[in-house]
């Protein structure tokens, strides 16, 4: 047979199998984020090995998220579920029943050690079962950490379960090495055919991670750090914070639905005078009514809007998740830069 003299009988094997893969695995694999920033991962990983749909729409806030039957429908038809972890996807749950999945879940954070909720902030509540304890729940306590003592939170009574751990990993470029592995490390056993093809792009995608992280510290150098700090509207940022020595103040706290008392926002208008805070952010996904009223009294300027939770429309250039960690920094350099 010409083949014989052609090809040796290890690639007629090669062969084989990748033509027996092909056949298994004609369809790209069908993985569903649980929010858009996971979502993108999947999507610089997966290439178009994968078809990748997120739960939490873009400039959705995931702390509020009400799954609708639609959603349902999204996961039920899943191959592979990837999901932030650290208790972020509260709603996730009772999703799940309702769609009736049960097949494999990636959890992003897998490994990571996670930061503290700092000053214990306890309006993590699984909101989507919990609105009836809102009003009557006291947010008396601060969420100013430079300004915190024990006694600032240890009379405070938790009503409500939170996590105690702070789901927001991703705004940590480094950490966000861990979230590639991780689901690399799924898509490779979800479509075990493909596994050199994920490994390939997730290398790639890590390479790119690691430059971004290099630039900004570089960038952030022009910086002095005790004049790197702001406000942001929820306590989102602490990744970032501890990754590149900024200071994060929140006006509320760990999720975007707690209404800070009256108190709260005195003391952190207090501490914008005193620490002479030259900016307070607009979120993507929190109202921007409590930083206005802030800028307003502080006469601090409107930075601009940082991504946090969530990434922007197609074309906005914050529609990827490197796209949202570029853009943040230049925000704040801009903001910071003397
Ligand atoms: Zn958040």
């Amino acid at each position: 047979m010409k083949m014989r003299d052609l090809y040796s009988g290890r690639t007629v094997l090669a062969l084989g199998l990748l033509a027996a893969s092909l056949s298994v695995q004609a369809e790209p694999l069908r993985v569903v984020s649980s929010f858009s920033i996971l979502n993108d991962m999947v999507k610089e990983i997966g290439g178009d090995k994968v078809m990748a749909s997120t739960i939490v729409p873009v400039n959705g806030d995931a702390h509020s998220f009400e799954p609708r039957p639609s959603d349902a429908k999204t996961l039920a038809s899943a191959q592979l579920l990837v999901i932030n972890g650290l208790e972020f996807e509260t709603w996730l749950p009772r999703l799940q029943q309702a769609a009736g999945y049960k097949g494999p879940q990636i959890v992003a954070t897998e490994g990571i050690t996670p930061l503290a909720f700092e000053g214990g902030q306890d309006d993590h509540a699984d909101h989507s079962h919990d609105h009836d304890h809102e009003p009557a729940h006291d947010h008396d306590h601060q969420h100013v950490r430079a300004e915190e003592g024990e006694q600032a939170h240890s009379d405070h009574a938790h009503s409500h379960q939170h996590g105690s751990q702070d789901p927001h990993a991703w705004q940590s470029l480094g950490l966000a090495q861990i979230y590639v592995r991780n689901i690399s490390k799924g898509l490779e056993q979800a479509d075990p055919a493909n596994a050199e093809y994920y490994q390939r792009r997730a290398k790639d995608y890590a390479q790119r991670i690691q430059e971004l992280d290099d630039s900004i510290k570089t960038r952030l150098q022009a910086v002095p750090v005790e004049k790197r700090k702001v406000i942001t509207s929820h306590d989102a940022f602490s990744y970032m914070g501890k990754a590149y020595d900024i200071r994060f103040i929140p006006l509320v706290g760990v999720s975007s639905q707690a209404e800070p008392s009256a108190r709260d926002i005195a003391q952190i208008i207090q501490l914008a005078r005193r620490e002479q805070i030259q900016a307070i952010f607009v979120e993507n996904t929190v109202s921007a009514k409590l930083v206005e009223q802030v800028a307003r009294e502080t006469g601090a300027k409107v930075g601009g809007t940082l991504y946090s939770d969530a990434l922007g429309v197609a074309g906005s250039g914050v529609d990827t998740y490197l796209g949202m960690m570029r853009s943040n920094t230049d925000q704040l350099i801009k903001a910071l830069q003397p």
